[in-house]
């Protein structure tokens, strides 16, 4: 017996159909905006992420699935996408080629080496987007706002908006400079990990998990103090713009985000089940300001955004959120004795190109058992053929829902379908 490695899972059957659920309701969302679709490629170049992830940030320092290939290449499993669609941006040449902003959602798994626990795995799904060559702050409201809305269309009440600025470089200039006064005589109190930020990137401390390290982050100077004037203006234009669009938002000042290219505007949309269970956060994005240009791109700016899928499935399965998204079926047909099995095979292809999902029950069961079977499998229609209707060229079809049954000629079957299955759909939107 094999198991799935650890951190993985299967998502199958029900589960499945609730995954394309929510990736279909966010990919409708993206369309709305004028988001194309994006399929990059799984594997990429490690160095990718080591230099636009960055150093400093926990996914290239200890998360990262790498491996040499036979070609001894250093190959690195997606742990995000961001760089891959940045980088297939650059390589085909599309900020030469396309109206800027050029615009991307994808959907698809990302790996991390992670300590696995409630709603973190080492293989989870992401849906995101990116809005390469912006230049202004309206475009970090689209992609602000596409998220909220996205939420709210799968239906979550109540979500919570983080924001935060990571200012421009003079103002992170200023702050970093600051945060190294405040921690120099602290650090040795800290975790190894915050020893490590504090040399690679000390705005990542902020983001430290560790309860002791927190209280002395708690007293840490706050970002907002350092805004120079254009840093400033920008983020109150954004928040000033979520307003008027009734999103409601805090401000957390110690919102940094786990990856090292942001600059800019931060989010993170946050939500608590009503199980009161802690998945983390449903998604974040930000602002990033060099990212292009470090992937060898011109010098534009980005702004994006992720969520995890699995995280959206589990929380709107605590909250039951996914309402009658069982999948029926127009027709189960049902073939009595084995005579029937070769009509019935040539009558079920026809159903089916014809546009009806049909199953048809070759195990030989009595009348009984297949009605049994047609339930089970949220059938609509029964479809009833014996030697008889065979000879006369007609078939039965039973609606298990009312029990009213008719008898249909093969001449007329497709019309007569086609007449009651768009009458129960039209009762069902109504
Ligand atoms: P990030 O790419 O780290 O900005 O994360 C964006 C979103 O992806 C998070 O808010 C989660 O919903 C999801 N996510 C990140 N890491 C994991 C993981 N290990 N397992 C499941 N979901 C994850």
């Amino acid at each position: 017996m094999y198991s799935v490695l650890k951190g993985t899972h299967d998502v199958i059957l029900d589960e499945a159909r609730k995954y394309s659920y929510v990736e279909a309701v966010l990919i409708k969302v993206a369309e709305l905006y004028n988001y194309k679709e994006f399929r990059t490629p799984i594997i990429e170049s490690s160095d990718l992420f080591t230099r636009s992830v960055g150093e400093s940030s926990d996914i290239v320092r200890k998360e990262m699935y790498t491996f040499l290939d036979k070609g001894n290449r250093l190959i690195t499993l997606r742990p995000e996408f961001t760089a891959g669609i940045v980088r297939s941006m650059v390589n085909n040449k599309l900020f030469a080629n396309m109206d800027l902003p050029v615009k991307a959602y994808y959907v698809g798994p990302n790996f991390r080496y992670e300590r696995p626990q409630q709603g973190r795995y080492r293989q989870f799904n992401q849906f995101g987007i990116e809005s390469c060559g912006v230049d202004n702050f309206y475009r970090d409201i689209e992609v602000i706002s596409l998220g909220y809305n996205a939420l709210q269309m799968l239906g979550f009440k109540d979500v919570k908006l983080k924001i935060n600025t990571l200012g421009d470089d003079e103002t992170r200039e200023n702050y970093k400079g600051a945060l190294k006064a405040y921690f120099s005589d602290k650090i040795n109190l800290m975790c190894d990990d915050c020893k490590e930020r504090f040399e690679k990137n000390i705005l990542r401390i902020l983001d430290c998990k560790v309860p002791s390290d927190i209280e002395i982050v708690k007293e840490a100077p706050k970002i907002n103090e350092f805004l120079s004037e254009n840093a400033k203006n920008n983020f109150q234009n954004i928040t000033k713009a979520l307003k008027e669009m009734d999103i409601p938002f805090e401000i957390d000042t110690n919102l940094v985000r786990g990856l090292d290219y942001y600059t800019g505007v931060v989010f993170e949309y946050q939500y608590s089940s009503s199980k009161n269970k802690n998945y983390g956060a449903l998604g974040g994005g930000g602002h990033y300001g060099k990212l292009i240009k470090e992937i060898g791109g011109p010098d534009l700016e980005g702004v994006g955004l992720a969520f995890g899928i699995e995280r959206l499935v589990s929380i709107m399965n605590d909250d039951e959120l996914f309402n009658d998204i069982a999948q029926d079926l127009d027709i189960y047909l049902m073939p009595i004795g084995k005579e029937s099995f070769e009509e019935a095979n040539k009558l079920t292809n026809f159903l089916r190109l014809n546009g009806f999902s049909v199953e048809v029950c070759f195990e030989n069961k009595n009348m009984g058992q297949m009605f049994k079977k047609a339930e089970r499998r949220l059938a609509k229609y029964a479809l009833i053929l014996g030697e008889n209707e065979i000879k006369d060229k007609k078939v039965e079809l039973k609606n298990l829902k009312t029990k009213e049954q008719i008898e249909v000629n093969y001449d007329d079957l497709i019309d007569t379908l086609d007449n009651l299955i768009d009458e129960d759909e039209h009762e069902h939107l109504d």
